[in-house]
């Protein structure tokens, strides 16, 4: 009997969860499953189009399955076409690697109005993995809310030219609507001080390039206050940006020191409003002092929610588990494990001892595994893509390129479906 595992996710920590079981338990039977008929989870959803290396990272995960190490099972949501509960009776382990569920978003006025986007919604949007995205028409002065590499992927897809996203793979409406934005001001803002961001010095230097936008900073604003510096490589990047943008360029503008307290406008964002805060006593305080930036658009980029329910419990917006273990025979990797933070490489070696784990406490016990998956579905008239269908629509999807782009994605899940049904 070989053991029969399902993993819940093809982003990044299921993959590597698969490729770590593969090899520690060769001839182990792993089905890994997506509720999009598309794999690889944030790396075609997440990652910023005009970043092509970094998608890249797919390439690599396509051997698990081009190798047969595993099944590809698209288009199936656990939780609607099948319950966990399910699964692991059919398995003899499940792998939950569901990553982030849903945009957190800030708990102050106005957050609900319509020009105020959380950065999952922007991202899937540009990347062509939901149809809707905000109306860029009309906005001229956009503030990001957030100081990590999600916020400098939103305000360095905004600044740039068509010509600087050529041979992307940007979902083409979001393109267009980037294209004809009548955009004049970008304002990243940190509540904390420019010590403590979370970005990395790629990300911010890479902004110093960009051909119609630069990126400042008020050089009081990076003054020594005393607040801690745990990024002091990032704040050398800072200090290397000039006080203001020359004549009709975009500003790319940091700011610090301002926590978000609402946004306000006639019936969508104008302007968005900050408490500013200062490092006394050991700890953040507000001053008492407000500071409104006008804004038709704001991006927030402060996390995610990572408990995806399926009747697991929830602990600060991640699945309890103790060392990735959470019951027998069920256990959770990447971001439903960690919370929303880490590349796409950090999920390799947590994932891989995950593997080890539970390839050493389980046992294989003649479950149905994916024959008995497969059985149920299609009672159910659940059609999965499996891997030969995605190849069709990563086929026709790259056909559908056009001269300008690596791949124009098919955002319409019926379009996506029709395309792996060939
Ligand atoms: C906007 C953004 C940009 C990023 N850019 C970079 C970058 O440039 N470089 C980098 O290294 N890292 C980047 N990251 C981080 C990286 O994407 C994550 O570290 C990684 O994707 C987390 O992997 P994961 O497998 O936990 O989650 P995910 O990649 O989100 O994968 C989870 C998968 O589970 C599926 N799923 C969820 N619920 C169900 C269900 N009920 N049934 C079936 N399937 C389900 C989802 O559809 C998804 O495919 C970025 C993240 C974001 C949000």
């Amino acid at each position: 009997v070989t053991l029969s595992v399902a993993v819940v996710g093809t982003g990044p920590s299921g993959c590597y969860a698969a490729e770590g079981l593969a090899r520690k338990v060769p001839g182990c039977r792993i089905d890994v499953i997506d509720r999009r008929p598309v794999p690889y989870g944030l790396i075609r959803a997440g990652v910023a189009p005009d970043h092509q290396t970094t998608k890249g990272a797919s390439r690599v995960l396509d051997r698990l399955f081009e190798k047969g190490q595993a099944a590809f099972l698209g288009g199936v949501e656990v939780g609607r076409d099948v319950s966990l509960d399910e699964l692991r009776a059919l398995y003899d382990a499940v792998v939950v690697a569901t990553g982030p569920v849903a945009d957190r978003t800030l708990a102050c006025p106005g957050a609900d109005l319509p020009g105020v986007v959380g950065s999952g919604a922007f991202s899937r949007w540009y990347n062509a993995d939901a149809a809707d995205g905000p109306d860029l028409a009309h906005v001229r002065d956009v503030v990001v809310v957030g100081n990590g590499n999600v916020a400098i992927d939103a305000a360095r897809v905004l600044a740039k030219t068509p010509a600087e996203l050529a041979r992307s793979d940007m979902a083409p409406t979001a393109e267009a609507a980037i294209a004809a934005a009548p955009v004049r001001s970008i304002t990243v803002v940190g509540r904390r001080g420019p010590g403590e961001t979370s970005f990395s010095v790629n990300e911010l230097k890479e902004l110093a390039h960009l051909v119609r936008a630069t990126p400042v900073v008020d050089p009081a604003d990076l003054a020594d206050d005393g607040a801690p510096i745990s990024n002091a490589a990032a704040m050398d990047v800072l200090r290397g940006f000039p006080a203001e943008a020359p004549e009709g360029r975009i500003p790319i503008r940091f700011r610090f020191r301002l926590a978000p307290a609402g946004f306000a406008g006639e019936g969508r964002a104008e302007r968005a409003a900050f408490a500013r805060m200062r490092f006394s006593g050991g700890a953040w305080a507000p001053t008492g002092e407000r500071e409104e930036i006008p804004c038709d658009l704001a991006v927030t980029c402060i996390g995610y929610a990572c408990a995806p329910g399926l009747g697991l419990s929830e602990e600060g917006g991640r699945v309890p588990n103790e060392g990735g273990r959470i019951a027998d025979g069920l256990y959770v990797v990447g971001w439903a494990k960690r919370g929303p933070s880490g590349t796409i490489a950090s999920n390799r070696t947590d994932s891989h001892e995950v593997a080890a784990r539970l390839a050493a406490e389980v046992a294989p016990a003649g479950r149905p595994g994916g024959e008995g998956l497969r059985a149920l579905l299609a009672q159910r008239g659940v059609a999965a893509v499996d891997w030969e269908g995605w190849k069709r629509i990563d086929a026709a999807e790259a056909a559908a390129a056009g001269p300008d782009r690596v791949r124009a994605k098919f955002a319409d899940p019926a379009r996506l479906l029709a395309a792996a049904r060939g």
